[in-house]
């Protein structure tokens, strides 16, 4: 365990909050850190650095002998992560991927005790079926956002831009539902946490 400092975190939450980057909440951050504290992940894969808040999470919790890597789209964010994780001198704690994850998961190799899928809303299931093949037996996935601003269990037809995310979520927690392989807890704190426990290949 690394203890990474509390002004480091309120830097990197004013920085999000002047660009509008979006970060997970406190809400959400809290399990994420319950979660890896109880699972004691030793490879974990991260789809969605933004701009490193919840990968120093990880870093912080994670055992010093875990494996963390973690996947940003956006150069200028990756640039940034970058630069907090060396504040924090944590640098050989983490490898951070350039790229769309969607060309990217295909080409790691697992296993991976823990996913954290936090990137494109309408491509969670995408992710989480190019994963499925890296999951170690007792792997934890955990899904932020997947209430999205209430839509998802809402009655009412969404906005029309968000028509197909809440579509796509639903599916995403449909099929982590009704999966036989995956026992999923849905949180519904912040935007919606969705943590699915995966029980192995029931075919094996
Ligand atoms: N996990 C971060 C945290 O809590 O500190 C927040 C991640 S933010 C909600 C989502 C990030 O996913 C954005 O920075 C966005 O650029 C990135 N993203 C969107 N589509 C992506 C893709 N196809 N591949 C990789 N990253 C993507």
């Amino acid at each position: 365990m690394m203890q990474i400092d509390a002004s480091l975190y309120r830097e990197i939450q004013d920085y999000a909050e002047n660009h509008r980057v979006p970060i997970i909440n406190f809400e959400g951050a809290s399990l994420l850190v319950q979660t890896i504290s109880s699972s004691k992940p030793l490879s974990i894969l991260e789809i969605g650095t933004a701009i490193g808040y919840s990968t120093l999470k990880f870093i912080e919790h994670m055992s010093s002998n875990a494996r963390l890597v973690s996947i940003e789209l956006d150069p200028e964010r990756v640039m940034i992560a970058k630069s907090f994780i060396a504040k924090a001198g944590a640098e050989d704690r983490v490898q951070i991927i350039a790229g769309d994850a969607g060309s990217i998961l295909p080409q790691l190799t697992g296993p991976f005790d823990m996913v954290f899928i936090d990137a494109a809303k309408g491509q969670y299931l995408d992710y989480l079926k190019k994963v499925e093949d890296k999951l170690s037996q007792h792997s934890v996935v955990i899904a932020d956002n997947v209430l999205f601003r209430g839509y998802v269990e809402s009655n009412e037809a969404p906005p029309r831009r968000y028509k197909t995310i809440v579509k796509r979520l639903r599916e995403y927690l449909n099929y982590v539902t009704d999966h036989p392989n995956f026992n999923t807890h849905l949180h519904r704190v912040g935007d919606g946490v969705a943590i699915s426990y995966y029980r192995g290949k029931t075919s094996e």
